[in-house]
């Protein structure tokens, strides 16, 4: 099987950004680069966030010279300044990495806690950890605690991102309430994505949010999107993924865990 076919299979479309069309169908994921490209340092891209605000309404990722965590939350996008203070986004400015759906869940999920991240899966059950395609996730409620981080914009010419995750700066927030957004990636999307799950968290006041190291879920509300298809945009300087030299993603686990 080619490489173009494997993607294929998995409902993966991949086009440049003269490609681009402004349809955004329920449960199609759209997305610019990859977390491949981002570890080797490819912090700018050439979509804006008007543009993927015109292919979903939920959803994260960075800003171009990695300047800080990107949240998008009900079409509109939020980024986490390095201290975890929430900003609104500026729709003009580009990014090197961001994934959105237009977000259409199933019946809602009641979740209570208290639990830790790692339990998520297990309280979300089937619909996520069987799942062989990506699933949206936003869930909406109270946290004991939620350890968030964001970086430092960079310079070119840029660093690997594991050297940029060193200088990421961890803020806690305690009894908290907020949302939590982002998705779980199978694993055969290694290289596209970082496989498992992927969150960021905005407080329900808009003040603070980031990349979602650790937390501790009180209670919530669950809300899923199983996705069908993921539109993959590619910068000219990013290359096809190649299955089969998949990432090491213990390592990157490894980044993007405060323990
Ligand atoms: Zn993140």
């Amino acid at each position: 099987m080619s490489e173009i076919e494997f993607l294929g299979a998995l409902g993966v479309e991949l086009l440049r950004h003269g490609e681009l069309r402004s349809e955004h169908p329920d449960h199609e994921l759209f997305q610019t680069s990859t977390v491949h490209a981002l570890l080797a340092g490819a912090f700018d891209g050439d979509v804006t966030l008007a543009e993927i605000l015109e292919h979903g309404d939920l959803g994260l990722g960075t800003l171009n010279g990695l300047d800080g965590e990107l949240i998008v939350l009900d079409g509109q996008a939020w980024k986490a300044e390095l201290d975890c203070t929430l900003v609104r986004a500026d729709a003009s400015s580009k990014t090197p990495y961001a994934v959105v759906v237009a977000f259409s869940p199933g019946e809602p999920v009641a979740l209570t806690g208290p639990f830790a991240e790692a339990d998520l899966e297990a309280h979300l059950g089937e619909r996520v950890s069987k799942a062989t395609r990506p699933t949206a996730i936003r869930i909406d409620g109270r946290f004991a605690q939620v350890h968030v981080r964001s970086v430092p914009r960079q310079k070119p010419p840029y660093r690997p991102l594991a050297e940029v995750i060193a200088q990421q700066q961890v803020s806690v927030l305690r009894d908290v309430s907020g949302t939590m957004i982002g998705f779980c990636f199978p694993d055969a999307l290694d290289g596209i994505e970082m496989v498992g799950s992927h969150l960021h968290f905005l407080t329900d006041d808009r003040t603070r949010g980031g990349h979602v190291l650790s937390y501790t879920l009180l209670e919530a509300i669950a809300q899923l999107d199983g996705a069908t298809a993921l539109h993959v945009e590619l910068p000219e300087a990013v290359a096809v993924p190649r299955h089969g030299s998949p990432l090491d993603q213990a390592a990157l686990h490894r980044l993007e865990s405060d323990r």
